[in-house]
């Protein structure tokens, strides 16, 4: 049996139809086959968490702490055979997929204590003999959509704080990668949640995702993906007045500065452009170096770029897998391309490479001699692709690392504490990172970006419960 279902009002259904779930490491090995749903399935499904929204809203915080944990312990014992089926289906290395499986698990462990915890505030009111209670209530059906970049990262710190904090969810992994959003849902129809609450529908953006944008009953939408369709997003939920959360894209910035230790800052160079095969929201794209190091840190990322071993993500010792489709490997080389045309050299990689087994290999690309203004600067890749552009000093550096309409993570190399300082405060982006590649966070913590990679309340941590309540302010009279 490779085929699997969606997941709605507490029943497995099949779709309109069914899209194959491809290995990018080896585009013979075919994972399963997904159910694709129509506008008109989704349609069911937000009808479904409708009906249950009074239920789970009326739960017990041990309820959901008890669904929480569950889920949090199942991804957790499981974690080695979910990573593998991650790596097989988006191509990150198999650490790094039961690297981000055990990130899962700890996302519902985090938010089943947060389910615990969650309350509102008891004030005195300004007038004598009136309290006021400042309530945080379910916001009732919200429509989580994911990108294919994080299969289970991303689902887990939307579903987990959903239900946490009492919501129905209508659920839509990306295409690309169905099978990690597939196997929580399996975990959730298993957990004791009333049917209805948590409703998993694959298929298309254009059909599911927008169905959930466009539905009054969905009274919320979290996104994560590119900036076009974000933005589309946030437009259609205003104007309906849903609330709506939206994480894009980014064109992080890692500066690096005369006084850095070498081997740290070629480290997160490394670390942070190209593992994950540079297909991170948080991948560092753009090294800005001053003069002095300049030299000294190109030849330390080429040196590294060159011992990288790129191969099946399955394969032991592989460092970076393969890019996920030829769609966005069609995209990668096109910048490579763009980065040579503006006068970019090519100081390393960029090319296709062939494997064992058939799959989307490309060799890690550094570019120097580039300015912030080319292209290749100033637009989300989104693969193994950086550049590097040279600043006098750190004020030129901080402001070449500003001078962009993103502002997701910002990373600054350097042993002084008054440059560090100053770029925690003046760096414009929703994450700064000193000594550390601009990617690879924690789970307990805001993140989100400013300017155009964000808009919204911020996810994870404490900080999820802004966009998963709404507020409500009571005021009574004693006696
Ligand atoms: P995408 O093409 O924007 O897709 C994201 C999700 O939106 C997918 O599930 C997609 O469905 C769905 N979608 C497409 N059209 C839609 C529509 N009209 N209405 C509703 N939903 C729709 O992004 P992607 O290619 O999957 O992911 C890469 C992008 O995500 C990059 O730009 C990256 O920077 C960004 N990203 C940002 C963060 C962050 O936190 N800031 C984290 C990870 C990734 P399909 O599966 O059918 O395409
Ligand atoms: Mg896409």
């Amino acid at each position: 049996m490779n085929r699997f279902d969606n997941f709605i009002a507490g029943e497995w259904v099949q779709g309109s139809g069914t899209r194959p779930n491809v290995n990018p490491s080896d585009t013979r090995d075919i994972i399963g086959d997904y159910a694709q749903a129509d506008a008109v399935q989704t349609g069911h499904a937000i009808a479904a968490a409708a009906a249950a929204a009074p239920t789970w809203a009326a739960s017990t915080p041990q309820q959901r702490f008890d669904v929480l944990d569950a889920v949090g312990s199942e991804l957790l014992a499981r974690r080695e055979e979910i990573g593998r089926l991650l790596s097989r289906e988006e191509g990150k290395t198999l650490p790094e997929g039961i690297g981000e499986a055990h990130r899962a698990a700890m996302i519902f462990k985090f938010f089943a204590g947060e389910a615990l915890r969650a309350g509102g505030e008891t004030l005195a009111s300004v007038r004598l003999g009136v309290g006021v209670e400042v309530l945080r209530q379910p916001v009732g059906v919200v429509g989580l959509i994911a990108p294919w970049n994080f299969p289970i990262a991303i689902p887990a710190w939307k579903i987990a704080p959903a239900l946490a904090y009492g919501n129905c969810v209508v659920f839509k992994p990306a295409e690309l990668v169905p099978g990690c959003g597939w196997t929580i849902a399996d975990i959730l129809s298993r957990s004791g949640l009333p049917r209805g609450v948590f409703n998993l529908v694959m298929g298309a953006g254009s059909q599911v995702g927008q169905a959930m944008v466009d539905s009054p009953l969905v009274k919320a939408v979290s996104f994560t993906g590119s900036v076009g369709v974000g933005r589309r997003i946030i437009a259609s939920c205003a104007q309906r007045q849903a609330k709506v959360q939206a994480e894009m894209g980014g064109k992080n910035p890692l500066v690096v500065l005369d006084d850095a230790d070498l081997a740290v800052a070629v480290n997160a160079a490394v670390q942070g452009a190209y593992y994950s095969t540079g297909q991170r929201c948080t991948a560092s794209s753009r090294f800005i170096v001053t003069e002095g190091i300049h030299d000294a840190f190109v030849d330390g990322v080429v040196a590294k770029l060159r011992a990288l071993k790129v191969d099946n993500a399955l394969l032991d010792g592989t460092d970076i897998g393969p890019v996920v489709d030829e769609r966005q490997l069609a995209q990668n080389l096109k910048y490579v391309e763009i980065g040579r045309q503006e006068g970019g050299e090519l100081a390393f990689g960029g090319e296709v490479l062939e494997r064992a087994t058939p799959g989307f290999y490309q060799r890690p690309a550094l570019f120097t001699g580039t300015t912030n203004a080319m292209r290749i600067s100033r637009e989300e890749v989104f693969g193994p692709v950086a550049n590097v552009v040279k600043a006098r000093d750190y004020d030129e550096a901080l402001a070449i690392a500003n001078d962009t309409e993103f502002g997701l993570s910002a990373g600054l190399c350097t042993r002084s504490l008054k440059h560090a300082t100053h770029f925690k405060l003046h760096a414009q982006a929703g994450m700064v990172m000193v000594n550390l590649p601009t990617a690879g966070v924690d789970y307990h913590v805001p993140f989100g970006g400013s300017k155009g990679s964000s808009y919204g309340p911020r996810e994870q941590g404490t900080y999820a419960r802004e966009f998963y309540t709404t507020v409500k302010t009571a005021y009574s009279a004693a006696g």
